[in-house]
C-alpha cells in the first residue's frame, strides 16, 4: 500500500479544538509553494533558504499536495488571492535553519525550541533522530489552522503523511522517524495557554536500534524478533532490492528507511496507519509489521518507493501502482498470481480490467492484488517495460482516462487478450 490521504482536510479543520496564539509583527516573509485546490497552502520562510532547499521544499509540497488531492492544480505564489488564503489551512515548513523564523512569530507559545536532535516544548524535552513538531492554531494569514514543522536536521521535513493525518486531529504532535511520540490539545480558555501534559498522550518509546546496509537503514526496537533476525532480514531485503531493480529496469539508487514494528497495535499507534505495512515514497520510508505471526518483509513496499523514484511521483492509481508492487513479489498466499487468476476465471469471478481499475475499493484484496499483478506481468510481456512505464507516466499525468485508452485497445479486446494469456500454460 502506498500512502494516499483521504480528502477530509476541510471537515477536520472545522472540528479541531482551537489553540490561542498571538502573532508578533515580526512575521517572516513566506514563499508560498502550492495551493491544494482550496484546502492547503504550503509555505516556508523566504529567509536564509538556499535555492537547493527551495527546490526540495517545492518537491515535498507538491508531493503532499498530490497525496491530499491528486487532481488538484498547483497555483503559483504570485497568483494566490486573499480568498485562497482565508479559507485554507496553511502549512509552514521549517528546518534546522529556519525554525526560529517560524517560532519567532508565535509569542504565546510555551517554550518551543529545536536544536540538533533535541526538541523542547511546553517545559519538556524530547530527543530522537529527525525529531519534529507540528502545531495547529489560527494565524494572521488564515483564520483557520496552520501547522508548524520543526526539524532537527536535514533539509527536508521528515514527517510522514500518516503523522500529518494524526496531527490534524489535535493541536500538536511530536514525532520522529519511528512515528508519533506525543500529541494532545491545549486549553484555549486560559489567557496564557499552557500545555498540560496530563491531558497529552505520550507513547512509551522503546530503546531503538539502527543498522545500515547499502540500500537500507533498518530501525527497530531493541529486544524484538526483528533484532534477533536482523542479519537475515538485511540479506533478504538487499536481495529483494536487486530483484526488483532487475525485473523492472530501475537504475536510480535509493536509500530506504525500513522500520520494523513488533505488533499491529504498536504499528498503528506509532504510525497512525492500520494494516500490515505501507510505504511513504516522500521520505522514502517503509513501515512494516514483523512478528511471529506476520513477517511482512519482501519486495512489495520497496517497489512503491523505487517506482516513484525511478519513474514518477505522480500517482498512477491503485490498479497499476499496487499491480507493479505485487508483481515484484509474485506470490500471494502461497500461490502465484496467475494460478489465482486462472481459478477466478474458471469460477466466473474474474472482474473486468476496466471495472477493477475504476472501482478498486469495491473488490476484496484477495482479488484486486493478484489480478492487478497478473495484469502487469501480461502487460510487460505484451508491451515491454518501456510500454508499461509509458502507461504509468500517462496515468500519473491524467487519471481521468482509463488504461485501455493508453493501450489503444477496446476494453473487450484487452479483456480477451488478458484471459487468453491467463489460460496459457
Ligand atoms: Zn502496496
Amino acid at each position: 500500500m502506498r500512502n494516499i490521504l483521504p480528502l477530509f482536510f476541510a471537515c477536520i479543520l472545522l472540528s479541531c479544538p482551537s489553540a490561542a496564539f498571538a502573532q508578533s509583527n515580526d512575521q517572516p516573509n513566506f514563499v508560498n509553494l502550492v495551493l491544494n485546490n482550496g484546502n492547503l497552502v504550503i509555505a516556508c520562510p523566504d529567509n536564509m533558504i538556499s535555492s537547493f532547499e527551495k527546490k526540495n521544499w517545492l518537491q515535498y509540497g507538491n508531493d503532499i499536495r498530490m497525496s491530499f488531492n491528486p487532481a488538484s492544480k498547483v497555483k503559483p505564489a504570485s497568483e494566490l488571492t486573499d480568498d485562497d488564503l482565508s479559507g485554507n489551512c496553511v502549512l509552514f515548513l521549517g528546518n534546522a535553519i529556519t525554525n526560529n523564523k517560524i517560532t519567532g512569530f508565535m509569542k504565546k507559545y510555551p517554550q518551543v525550541a529545536v536544536e540538533g536532535n533535541k526538541l523542547s516544548f511546553g517545559g519538556r524535552e524530547f530527543s530522537g533522530k529527525n525529531i519534529f513538531l507540528l502545531v495547529g492554531g489560527p494565524s494572521s494569514v488564515c483564520e483557520k489552522k496552520y501547522f508548524l514543522f520543526g526539524l532537527s536536521s536535514g533539509t527536508l521535513p521528515q514527517i510522514s503523511a500518516e503523522c500529518l493525518h494524526v496531527a490534524l486531529k489535535y493541536d500538536f504532535l511530536i514525532g520522529d522517524q519511528y512515528g508519533v511520540i506525543s500529541f494532545g490539545i491545549f486549553d484555549a480558555s486560559e489567557e496564557n495557554p499552557k500545555l498540560n501534559w496530563k491531558t497529552a498522550t505520550i507513547l512509551p518509546r522503546p530503546q531503538m536500534k539502527l543498522r545500515t546496509t547499502e540500500h537500507y537503514e533498518f530501525v527497530f526496537p531493541s529486544g524484538t524478533l526483528a533484532e534477533k533476525d536482523i542479519t537475515k532480514i538485511e540479506r533478504f531485503q538487499e536481495e529483494c532490492y536487486e530483484k526488483v531493480c532487475s525485473k523492472l529496469g530501475f537504475k536510480k539508487p535509493v536509500k530506504i528507511s525500513f522500520l520494523l514494528y513488533p505488533s499491529l497495535p504498536d504499528r498503528a499507534a506509532f504510525t497512525g496507519h492500520s494494516g500490515n505495512g505501507n510505504a511513504d515514497d516522500l521520505l522514502p520510508r517503509v513501515y512494516i509489521l514483523y512478528s511471529d505471526s506476520a513477517k511482512c518483509i519482501g519486495s512489495h513496499e520497496i517497489t512503491h518507493i523505487l517506482s516513484a523514484e525511478n519513474w514518477s511521483r505522480k500517482y498512477p492509481g491503485e490498479f497499476l501502482d499496487e499491480g507493479i508492487a505485487e508483481y515484484s513479489d509474485r506470490i500471494w498466499n502461497k500461490k502465484t498470481h496467475r494460478e489465482i487468476v486462472r481459478d477466478l476465471l474458471k469460477q466466473g469471478r474474474l472482474p473486468r480490467i476496466i471495472d477493477l481499475e475504476s472501482a478498486w475499493n469495491k473488490y476484496q484484496d484477495n482479488i484486486s492484488y493478484p489480478v492487478s499483478a497478473a495484469f502487469v506481468a501480461f502487460a510487460i510481456e505484451k508491451y515491454g517495460i518501456v510500454g508499461l512505464k509509458k502507461i504509468y507516466l500517462s496515468l500519473g499525468e491524467d487519471r481521468s482516462k482509463s488504461i485501455e485508452i493508453y493501450l489503444k485497445e477496446s476494453p473487450e479486446n484487452l479483456q480477451k487478450d488478458f484471459e487468453n494469456w491467463i489460460r496459457k500454460e
